[in-house]
């Protein structure tokens, strides 16, 4: 049988109406060559945090439910409805389709929806007839038969799932850049694209917070081994494939940096000593949907010092279940301004030094290490966002990816 993509598109990649038409012309070119594709498209860029300022301009504590993220959700309708119209003025068959008209099942667990069921038949339909599927990222249908949303960045997992589903070659994320670098390209020019990535080092990159992929999306290519190819919409040039690699030889001991800036630490002290208190705090914190990042915890003279970093969103949510769980001479402290830094590379895993050679970079820059955690393929601490830029840079050239 013929090769079958899909092929995703981000937000700047259809951020104005001309590039919708650019987006047209390589599709056409790439039906017209015989590629058998579905494709799925983001919101134009911008629209979703424009979307997101006019729901906290009626109400500053919105966040997910049932009409934020049906509000979130319309951002998808447009673009894909546009990119359908070009294509049928360029003389392609082309249909857009929401989630719930293609039945992309999720569970309810608003504006963090994870995928259940994605139905396929009538986009093996459509490609039988010529039709091009032009399907919205980012959003699903819960077994009630309300809009939900998968998480900022969501589209790229909207995409991979389909691929997944149905049994694609690949799925193709075309991008504002030409791949996956060793570090984020606007923070260091010097980044150097990768060729290629396994799951286990993407999975790492995106959930230390490169938003290149959004890391369920890497989640799911894992699980059913589907390839990722991140390439640049801009240019024909080849990208940075994300599939299982074998007989690595040498694989390079740090193969990027990865930053995230949207983070909050929260800290508690005195804790009574014991861990019944802390089982509480963090069964509670899962009940929210507030995901734990890095987790610290020490004995002082007085008790327990607790802290641990969580996402920027959940900081409100976070804080509360501390003051409702903890009496009031537990002092509970949002440690401001904080970024992750992190080292990824499966060839950590044979290589010792690498944490020394983590804490000289940090150290020569004067920061302040807040918390710190590793594992057999990553190294990660949490700082003053201040130093990011220049911790990134400095690190960069530690490991030789310059
Ligand atoms: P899209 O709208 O296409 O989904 P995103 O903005 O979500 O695009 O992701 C692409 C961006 O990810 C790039 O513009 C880049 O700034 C950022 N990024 C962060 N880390 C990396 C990295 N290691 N390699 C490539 N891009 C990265
Ligand atoms: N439009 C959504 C967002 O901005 C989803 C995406 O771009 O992937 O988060
Ligand atoms: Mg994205």
């Amino acid at each position: 049988m013929d090769s079958l993509l899909v092929k995703k598109f981000g937000g700047t990649s259809v951020g104005s109406v001309e590039r919708i038409e650019r987006v047209a012309d390589r599709l056409k070119k790439s039906f017209e060559a015989g590629e058998r594709f579905v494709v799925v498209s983001s919101a134009m860029s911008g629209e979703t945090n424009r979307l997101v300022g006019l729901a906290h301009e009626v109400s500053s504590k919105a966040r997910g439910g049932e009409a934020y993220d049906l509000l979130l959700a319309s951002g998808e309708q447009v673009s894909i409805s546009l990119l359908a119209l070009a294509l049928e003025k360029k003389g392609l068959r082309a249909r857009p389709m929401l989630a719930f008209q293609l039945g992309i099942k999720t569970d309810s667990i608003y504006s963090k929806a994870r995928i259940q069921n994605i139905e396929t038949d009538q986009l093996h339909e459509m490609l039988k007839e010529g039709i091009i599927p032009i399907v919205a990222g980012f959003q699903g249908i819960d077994n009630f038969d309300r809009i939900t949303t998968l998480g900022r960045g969501g589209s790229d997992t909207t995409a991979v799932a389909l691929a997944a589903a149905l049994k694609a070659d690949a799925c193709e994320i075309f991008t504002d850049v030409e791949g996956v670098f060793s570090a984020d390209p606007r923070v260091e020019p010097k980044a150097k694209k990768i060729e290629q990535l396994n799951y286990e080092e993407m999975m790492e990159m995106a959930s230390l917070g490169s938003k290149v992929l959004h890391f369920r999306c890497v989640e799911i290519a894992a699980k059913y081994q589907t390839p990722i190819h991140v390439r640049s919409t801009f240019s024909e040039l080849e990208g940075t494939w994300i599939k299982k690699q074998e007989n690595q030889m040498e694989a390079p001991v740090v193969s990027s940096v990865t930053h995230d800036p949207r983070i909050t630490v929260l800290s508690a002290e005195p804790v009574p000593v014991g861990l019944g208190l802390l089982a509480d705090l963090f069964e509670e914190l899962s009940k929210e949907e507030v995901l734990v990042d890095i987790i610290s915890q020490a004995q002082g003279s007085q008790g327990q010092r607790l802290a641990f970093s969580i996402a920027d969103e959940d900081a409100d949510r976070g804080i509360a279940i501390l003051k409702k769980l903890f009496s009031s001479s537990v002092e509970i402290t949002q440690v401001p301004e904080v970024a992750k830094i992190s080292i990824v590379g499966v060839g950590m895993k044979s290589h010792p030094g690498v944490a020394a050679r983590f804490f000289k970079v940090l150290k020569e820059l004067n920061v302040d290490l807040k918390l710190v955690t590793t594992s057999d393929i990553k190294m990660s601490g949490v700082i003053s966002r201040e130093f990011i830029d220049d911790s990134v840079k400095a690190l960069h050239a530690e490991f030789g990816l310059s």
